[in-house]
């Protein structure tokens, strides 16, 4: 699992991703999990707030 860096919460290039995962609560962060150990590629964003 890539570890993001500090950056990533302000960056604006584009990324690709086999899943995109809108919203880092419990459904989000366990769906990123589960996703991560499948060896699935995804990217988790979520509002500041
Ligand atoms: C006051 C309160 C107390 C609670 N106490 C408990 C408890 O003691 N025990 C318990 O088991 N459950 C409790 N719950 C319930 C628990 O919080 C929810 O069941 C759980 O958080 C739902 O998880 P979720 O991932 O579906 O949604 P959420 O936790 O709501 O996560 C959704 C995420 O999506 C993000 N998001 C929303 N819209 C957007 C957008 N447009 N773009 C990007 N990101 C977005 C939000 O910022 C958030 O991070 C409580 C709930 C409340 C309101």
């Amino acid at each position: 699992m890539t570890v993001p860096d500090q950056q990533s919460a302000t960056r604006t290039d584009p990324v690709q991703t086999e899943v995109l995962i809108i919203g880092s609560g419990p459904a989000g962060a366990s769906a990123a999990l589960f996703l991560s150990t499948l060896g699935v590629d995804n990217v988790m964003v979520t509002k500041h707030r």
